[in-house]
């Protein structure tokens, strides 16, 4: 008698390690992966949604959003991502756990979890996001979670009444600069160069923040080694100084001095990569610094990639808007393009139908 297969076998009699199929997959819960289950349920393509190592996506890390339109006084991260995740269901979206390790192109497409489990899909769009950088320094990785952090809407609360230090000159480390204002005794701002990226609005509170003595800016100065233990706590932080900029480039250089500041906190916000990891395989285009290009440009498509298919959408995509909103709306877009592509795979698969009854008609 035959062995039993130890994996599910399909109508063919082929084993298969396929969970199910959908005619759409989205890879990832952030607003943009979300939104775009949204517009593919109610489209009718039954869209899985994979929510990936950060369910929910970066708006889970902040607090109050106050610029995404229709919330006249601000409306909470988490609060938005699971009344988007609520709505997508209600319209025919099942979201399950699950990290993607790889999309294999083809007919269908398979997207392969971690867990071994496969998924197969006619469109898959990709909305993986990006995440926080780190600075890959002594004590970073020890004290992540104990004093380090990628967020400080998430953590500033649990530090209250000591000194932090804000690494980054960008609208991030601007804006986590001045929401810690409101927890730490002095927050020191540490940036590489001797001028911020941050856009003015965001420069100016920063600076009215420093006259009025809760914010001192570091210029021209990086974090080289973190100091603590994850039962204790942070320390303290090693950093150097160049006056003309990126000490860390020119450790040797006499004018580098390195010196030693004591804090409680130190949260990175130095921009983010974005997570693209598993399309390596895909065939797809990944700029040099790993975003998903798409065809963008004007008129329908804007969302696909080379591989037919497979679109994407978000901050995995777009290195440069990186808005809530902006997100959300690529996020449709994509679901839009694949509903679009899907219908054309309907009718290029009835032309064929009807062209081969045709020559069977013929015999
Ligand atoms: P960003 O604009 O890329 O800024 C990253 C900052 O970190 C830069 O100042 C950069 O220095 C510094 N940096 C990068 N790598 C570093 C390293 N290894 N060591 C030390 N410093 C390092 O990233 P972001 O601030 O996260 O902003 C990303 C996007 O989100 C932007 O489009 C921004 O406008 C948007 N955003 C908007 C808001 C808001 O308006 N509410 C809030 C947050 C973010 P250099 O300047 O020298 O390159």
């Amino acid at each position: 008698m035959a062995e039993q297969p130890e994996v599910p076998v399909a109508d063919g009699g082929e084993p298969t390690d396929v969970v199910a199929h959908h005619p759409v997959v989205i890879v990832g819960s952030g607003i943009a992966g979300l939104s775009a289950a949204i517009y593919a349920g109610r489209a009718d393509n039954e869209p899985l949604v994979v929510e990936g190592a950060e369910p929910g996506g970066q708006l889970t890390l902040t607090t109050d959003v106050e610029n995404y339109p229709g919330f006249e006084t601000g409306i909470g991260g988490p609060e938005l991502i699971q009344a988007m995740r609520a709505q997508a269901e209600r319209f025919g979206a099942t979201i399950v756990h699950g990290i993607v390790s790889a999309v294999e192109p083809g007919t269908p497409h398979r997207v392969v979890l971690q867990n071994g489990e496969v998924y197969t899909a006619d469109a898959v769009i990709a909305a993986s996001g990006a995440s926080a950088r780190t600075l890959g320094i002594p004590g970073e990785d020890r004290l992540m979670g104990y004093g380090v952090s990628t967020c400080a809407t998430c953590d500033g609360a649990f530090f209250r009444g000591e000194d932090m230090l804000v690494v980054g000159g960008g609208d991030a480390a601007m804006e986590e600069a001045h929401f810690l204002t409101k927890f730490a005794d002095t927050v020191y701002l540490a940036h590489r160069r001797d001028a911020f990226r941050a856009e003015d609005y965001w420069v100016n509170k920063i600076m009215a923040k420093v006259d009025s003595g809760e914010v001192e800016v570091l210029w021209n100065t990086e974090v080289t080694e973190i100091h603590g233990t994850p039962e204790g706590g942070i320390e303290g932080a090693t950093l150097v100084t160049h006056p003309e900029g990126h000490p860390t480039e020119q450790l040797d250089d006499p004018d580098t001095e390195e010196w030693r500041l004591d804090v409680g906190a130190v949260f990175l916000a130095i921009g983010h990569d974005p997570n693209t990891g598993y399309l390596e395989g895909a065939g797809v285009e990944l700029d040099e610094a790993g975003y998903l290009v798409t065809e963008g440009g004007r008129g329908g498509g804007q969302t696909r990639t080379g591989v037919s298919g497979l679109f994407g959408a978000g901050d995995v995509v777009d290195f440069h808007y990186q808005q809530a909103v902006t997100a959300a709306a690529m996020g449709v877009e994509a679901a839009l393009d694949a509903d679009d592509y899907l219908s054309d795979l309907d009718l290029s698969a009835e032309a064929a139908t009807s062209g081969a009854a045709a020559v069977g008609s013929d015999d």
